[in-house]
């Protein structure tokens, strides 16, 4: 059956899918015609659309619905978020990539690092959901990565100082020590920008503005979970974690991840 497109008076939200297993989402939403509560901005009413941001290392969106229920004040992490049943869902075949809204709205700033969830803004409402809609052949999620790599490489190459600051932490997590070897005495570990690369954050590619992290403390932080106690200590979902510091992270960068990137 065919959606009305039509501009309306709802709003449209992004919200955040899980990046590992949405497809079961999608499967129970089969049969049950709900994922059940997803975080939302306090303002989103009944009837709202909802799309699904799955926030990998080419984060995609990938599922759109609505939103069931009034949103209901909970918990992500240590901090108090709001919460809203989200039914309807639809996969969106092909995904559309971040890099293409992105690149359609240059202006909208959440685009840039659209790894938390948000509101559109009104006036692109129409524009995104004919994205959403329309995705441009190009931009099939069959298609090599390097067809956007251009767009969102400045999120995930690994600069001179990434490469060296892993190799100061023998490729190991700085928070579980974690390091994935996969062959030849090769070690596969991430690097992290506590104060965003690109607009509109504009973070230095520096050691002071870095993190060593495995996959899985990475995805933590670019969901914002993560607090600083002090520079060496983190608070992840209520327990504390001691940082391996090796190197001097610059205050100025926590308390921009601490202010900006958390919210
Ligand atoms: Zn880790």
């Amino acid at each position: 059956m065919e959606m009305s497109w039509e501009i309306d008076m709802t709003a449209t939200h992004v919200t955040i899918g899980a990046n590992v297993d949405f497809s079961e989402y999608l499967e129970r939403a089969k049969t049950t015609g709900s994922v059940g509560e997803w975080p939302v901005k306090k303002s989103a009413k009944v009837g709202d659309r909802v799309v699904f941001l799955i926030p990998s290392m080419h984060g995609d969106l990938r599922a759109y619905g609505s939103i069931a229920g009034e949103p209901k004040l909970g918990s992500w992490g240590d901090s108090p978020r709001y919460f809203a049943e989200v039914k309807d869902v639809h996969a969106i075949v092909p995904s559309v990539p971040i890099a293409l809204i992105r690149q359609a709205f240059p202006d909208w700033a959440w685009a840039g690092y659209a790894r938390i969830y948000t509101t559109v803004p009104h006036d692109l409402s129409e524009e995104f959901w004919q994205l959403i809609k329309n995705p441009p052949l190009a931009y099939d999620t069959q298609d090599p990565p390097e067809r956007i790599e251009s767009v969102v490489s400045r999120f995930i190459r690994d600069t001179a100082a990434a490469r060296a600051l892993k190799a100061k932490y023998r490729f190991k997590c700085q928070v579980c020590g974690l390091t994935l070897p996969h062959g030849d005495g090769q070690h596969y570990v991430e690097a992290h920008h506590l104060r965003p690369l690109g607009r509109p954050h504009d973070g230095p590619d520096a050691e002071s503005n870095m993190l060593v992290l495995c996959p899985n403390h990475h995805a933590l932080f670019d969901l914002a979970v993560p607090r600083f106690v002090n520079e060496r200590t983190l608070k992840i979902n209520g327990k504390k974690h001691s940082l391996t510091l090796k190197h001097a992270i610059a205050r100025s960068n926590i308390r921009y991840y601490t202010k900006h990137v958390i919210r």
